[in-house]
């Protein structure tokens, strides 16, 4: 049986059918709500194998909950994940937003599944992901082109970037294209963690000042707290004259103050009690913000 539940894909339950307005944006609240539901799948897709990619979810949930919540509009947009291990995300999103249905997320990791830790050519939801990293925007960039030469002026393309990947050479080939084309339809939503596998960015090879290196390839640029969707969804919307980056500035520990204080930021260690911990913090958190009081 395919992962993808067909249906739920089609209608999207916060599938939207027009390009985003001020007036079609989910509520600050409900995309609270959302970010929070994913950090809360995203605990439980990890807690089976004991460790995973957690803390790339934990940086990005406001970012996947304000593209799959507010923006993407599936069979119509596209959405690259450049670095594959944050498929978490897309997937955590997705489930939220009825693009896959609960069995199949609950088959993340494990051996056969579709949905593997690290995206792959076979993976579902984003349309595109790849694990050598750098290459997303390249994609993206592609796909941005095509569909202005085959008339799609409406289709959108949305790419996730990592920080890490800025320090590779074939993101500025792609920022260089998508500028002298201006590609208007496409938005990178960059998650500056300041995170990647050898330790803090800025300590392996400074990227600042960042803004300025999108702007001076013909980009817009908007540096915003990552953490912040009713902003993030603010910033997705509306029209652009060239192609735009969304600067997120998140932290891989955010919204899960169970977390030790020790807990490495790109592959955490989650053993079952710190798991049923994470998992009633989170719990918590989200009745409470269905309720209407987060
Ligand atoms: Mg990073």
């Amino acid at each position: 049986m395919s992962p993808i539940s067909q249906p739920a894909r089609a209608q999207g339950r916060i599938g939207i059918a027009t390009l985003p307005t001020e007036a079609t944006i989910p509520s600050a609240t409900e995309l609270r709500r959302l970010a929070t539901a994913i950090r809360l799948r995203a605990v439980a897709m990890v807690a089976p194998h004991g460790l995973g990619y957690l803390g790339q979810a934990l940086s990005a949930a406001e970012q996947y909950a304000a593209v799959y919540g507010a923006a993407y509009r599936p069979g119509t947009d596209r959405v690259v994940c450049s670095p594959g291990h944050y498929v978490i995300a897309a997937y955590a999103a997705a489930a939220e937003t009825g693009l896959i249905d609960d069995a199949a997320l609950a088959s993340y990791g494990q051996n056969g599944s579709a949905l593997e830790a690290i995206g792959t050519e076979r993976s579902p939801v984003p349309e595109y992901t790849c694990g050598s990293l750098g290459q997303g925007l390249s994609a993206a960039a592609g796909f941005a082109l095509g569909d202005r030469l085959a008339g799609r002026d409406g289709t959108r393309t949305f790419a996730f970037l990592s920080d890490g990947e800025l320090q590779e050479g074939q993101v500025w080939e792609a920022a260089m294209f998508a500028g002298h084309h201006r590609l208007a339809r496409l938005t990178v939503l960059l998650d500056a963690n300041n995170s990647q596998v050898d330790g803090p960015v800025d300590s392996v090879t400074t990227i600042e000042p960042v803004a300025a290196k999108w702007q001076a390839f013909g980009w817009d640029a908007a540096d915003l707290d990552g953490h912040d969707a009713a902003a993030i969804a603010a910033a997705l919307a509306g029209p652009a004259d060239h192609p735009r980056v969304l600067i997120c500035r998140t932290s891989t520990r955010h919204g899960l103050a169970s977390l030790p204080a020790d807990a490495d930021g790109h592959f955490i260690k989650l053993p079952p009690d710190l798991a049923a911990m994470a998992a009633a913090e989170l719990s918590i958190r989200l009745a409470a913000e269905a309720a209407g009081d987060g």
